[in-house]
């Protein structure tokens, strides 16, 4: 069997350990900065699941996967900016738009980074952003309450839903200009480093040339929910680097190996799932697994927050960061379906734990 890595994840490891590690905490402090992008785009890792043909390494989806576990478990922030590109990419190397003409290169390649702005779509029927065609394009009104790496990326793929229960996504240079104004960037329990911003849209006008999809809001909805019942490689990331924390502190052994053992457990469980080739089926066990990741990401920052004592709450210590950062994971990417599903097993959790008292009825 060939043990050798893929060239992306040594280079990824390599971003990890000489950048994004060594500078985690004052990057959660002060911000991602543009050198951090710089760093990102040089390294060829913004085209890890882009097609060769447009300049991107083609690499497997499971590699892909490795690359954010790495990227995330160092610098949370840093993640968080460079993982919206990559829904755009997969979305253009799939689509037949004249919009992966113009932009399937530069993205592969680095020469420009995407954000993303359509987890508002998730609150149909309720239509936080409106695409409604004008002329030979669409006009986008309404507030889109999330957007990372304003001042970062370069375009942003924005979705509105028509009259017609269609969502239309197309992209649109990401600055400011008529019809779109964004906010100061926001002050965030956790990720407040990730530049994120809501933006206002007021007619704001995009040509036809630059969506790149339009798809009934019920199909969409569909295969995000798929999409979103699968754990992410983030969480495992993040509880990773936890562990690796605990394993550092003296009295920790036994907590950390059977943390790690049920960690291996899950991850691989929700990995092999993941390559099923059909993405909708098994949904309640793609659920279940996605839930046991928080879980066990979640005992394994508060192990490192426990066994760190009253230091980790220092705004220098890794661990009270790797605990915000899993806080934030829990809602990020959060679908209806994700939502319930956590929220029935965090209840049923509490009640097999409790043992009646004595005397107590
Ligand atoms: C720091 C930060 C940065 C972000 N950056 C981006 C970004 O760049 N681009 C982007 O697109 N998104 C971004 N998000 C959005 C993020 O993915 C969403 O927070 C996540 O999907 C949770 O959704 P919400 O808070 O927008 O909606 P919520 O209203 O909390 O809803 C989450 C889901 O649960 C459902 N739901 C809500 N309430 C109920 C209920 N009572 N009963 C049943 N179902 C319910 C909703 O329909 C939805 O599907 C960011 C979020 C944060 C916190």
């Amino acid at each position: 069997m060939d043990t050798t890595p893929h060239p992306l994840t040594g280079q990824a490891r390599r971003l990890a350990e000489d950048l994004l590690a060594p500078h985690a905490q004052r990057i959660d402090q002060e911000g991602v900065p543009l050198s951090h992008v710089d760093a990102l785009r040089a390294s060829g890792l913004l085209g890890t699941s882009a097609p060769t043909a447009y300049g991107g390494a083609g690499a497997p989806d499971a590699i892909a996967r490795e690359v954010q576990e790495i990227l995330a478990g160092a610098c949370c922030s840093t993640w968080f900016v460079q993982t919206q590109h990559h829904t755009p990419v997969r979305l253009l190397a799939r689509s037949e738009s004249s919009a992966r003409d113009s932009l399937l290169r530069p993205l592969a390649t680095g020469a420009l980074m995407a954000g993303i702005a359509y987890a508002h779509v998730r609150a149909y029927p309720r239509a936080l952003v409106s695409a409604t065609p004008q002329g030979r394009g669409w006009r986008f009104d309404g507030a889109v309450p999330w957007y990372t790496g304003w001042g970062l990326n370069d375009v942003m793929l924005l979705a509105g839903i028509s009259d017609e229960a269609e969502v239309v996504f197309a992209f649109a240079d990401a600055r400011d200009q008529p019809g779109l104004e964004a906010s100061p960037p926001m002050r965030l329990a956790a990720l407040s480093a990730s530049r994120t911003v809501s933006l206002k849209l007021d007619g704001l006008w995009l040509p036809e040339a630059s969506v790149m999809l339009r798809a009934a809001q019920e199909t969409w909805a569909r295969h995000d929910a798929a999409r979103g019942a699968n754990a992410s490689p983030a969480v495992f990331g993040v509880a990773y680097a936890a562990l690796r924390l605990l394993e550092q502190t003296s009295g920790t052994a036994e907590s950390s190996r059977t943390l790690r053992v049920r960690l291996d457990e899950v991850r691989w469980r929700a990995y092999t799932l993941a390559e099923h080739p059909e993405p909708e089926e098994h949904l309640a066990e793609r659920l279940h697994l996605r839930t046991q990741a928080y879980h066990l990401m979640r005992a394994a920052t508060t192990a490192a927050v426990v066994a760190g004592g009253g230091r980790t709450m220092d705004l220098d210590s890794p661990a009270q960061r790797l605990a915000r950062e899993g806080m934030f994971l829990l809602i990020q990417g959060q679908t209806a379906q994700a939502r319930s599903a956590h929220l029935r097993s965090l209840t049923a959790a509490v009640e097999l734990r409790h043992q009646p008292l004595e005397g107590e009825v």
